[in-house]
């Protein structure tokens, strides 16, 4: 069976590319490379193209069975500051995918949402049926191409799977592949970039929430975790089980101070640190009820909290030096 992985040049995608050649699909990457990197994809036939181009999307997706679709925007402050961005490329682009695989013959889609369809619920474990208010931008994107979904399955037959996945971290144990964002926004390789010397510090977006330490608290999950889930959800599709939305998530939330004392944990260095302001819109706490996964692929988070921050450790001193080299990192 052969898969068409969009955005496979990108962190999460290319965890999932190299999962499913480990389940024997032959894998074809499909990436603009706007925030991807061809070293990510090495190894596989990449077909460097914009999910705009009709033409040449249609080409590929003749020649394979199903998608996954990772290419997005997701930072949300640039959605709030550029929402015409986002749903340019999220929602227009991600409709054209699914128009351009449904002419095509492809009718199984994986789909990459988030937990930010949820907004800042008061449920908290949060599930799959709570209220989804997303309350930026980027959510809203990401939901409007998740009710896309559900409304061509009923109409057109299309089957799918849409993962919304909470807070991915971490990096392949080879240390090949990994995380390089530009900025860098997010927790984990922010504390090992302090740590690194190559910020001067990490901020900590305030320390007064409602929370048993007063910093927030998220639900981080493995890249290789969630790569794993993605095959599963394919495997569920051929055997010709229903569609199905699913958050993907440990189930256990963990603080910004207990993030702080896992990367100290890890590498035995302290991590440089400021307190300032609290960030906007960062919900005090989002942490997911998985059970759904299990249910429905059999799936489980392997991979704890100090795996994330060991591996991202790891990729930092190997796969990630190679690519710092052919581009400028814009630090902060
Ligand atoms: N955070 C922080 N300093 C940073 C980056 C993040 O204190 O430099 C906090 C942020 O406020 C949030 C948590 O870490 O509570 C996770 O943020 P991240 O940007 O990694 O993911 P998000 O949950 O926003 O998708």
């Amino acid at each position: 069976m052969s898969v068409l992985v969009i955005g496979g040049a990108g962190y999460i995608g290319s965890h999932a590319a190299r999962a499913l050649r480990r389940h024997g699909y032959q894998t074809v990457i499909y990436d603009n490379l706007s925030t991807g990197y061809p070293e990510l994809a090495e190894g596989f036939e990449l077909v460097v193209g914009e999910v705009a181009d009709t033409a040449k999307l249609a080409s590929v997706m003749k020649q394979v069975d199903s998608v996954m679709y990772f290419a997005a925007n997701s930072l949300v402050p640039e959605s709030v500051k550029n929402p015409r961005k986002y749903f340019t490329n999220n929602v227009i682009c991600g409709l054209n995918m699914l128009h351009t695989a449904m002419d095509n013959g492809v009718g199984k889609v994986i789909f990459s949402s988030t937990c930010s369809v949820y907004g800042a619920p008061e449920e908290s474990p949060i599930k799959e049926d709570t209220l989804k208010q997303p309350c930026n931008p980027y959510g809203v994107t990401k939901l409007t191409l998740e009710h896309a979904l559900d409304a061509y399955e009923q109409a057109y037959g299309l089957h799918y799977v849409a993962l919304r996945y909470f807070n991915a971290a971490g990096a392949d144990e080879s240390g090949e592949i990994g995380e390089l964002h530009r900025p860098e926004t997010h927790l984990i390789p922010a504390c090992l970039t302090a740590i690194l010397g190559e910020r001067k510090e990490l901020e900590v977006f305030g320390d007064d929430y409602p929370t048993p330490d007063g910093t927030c608290i998220r639900d981080y999950i493995h890249v290789n975790d969630l790569a794993e889930a993605h095959v599963l959800a394919l495997k569920h599709l051929e055997k010709g089980k229903n569609s199905a939305a699913m958050n993907l998530a440990t189930g256990r939330g963990s603080s910004v101070k207990e993030v702080i004392d896992a990367a100290e944990e890890v590498t035995g260095r302290k991590v440089p640190r400021r307190l300032v302001p609290r960030r906007a819109g960062d919900p005090p706490s989002l942490v997911a009820d998985p059970a759904r996964a299990e249910q429905v692929l059999g799936w489980k988070a392997q991979r704890s909290l100090n795996d994330m921050v060991k591996t991202a450790w790891n990729w930092m001193h190997t796969g990630r030096e190679r690519l710092l080299k052919s581009v400028h990192v814009e630090s902060h």
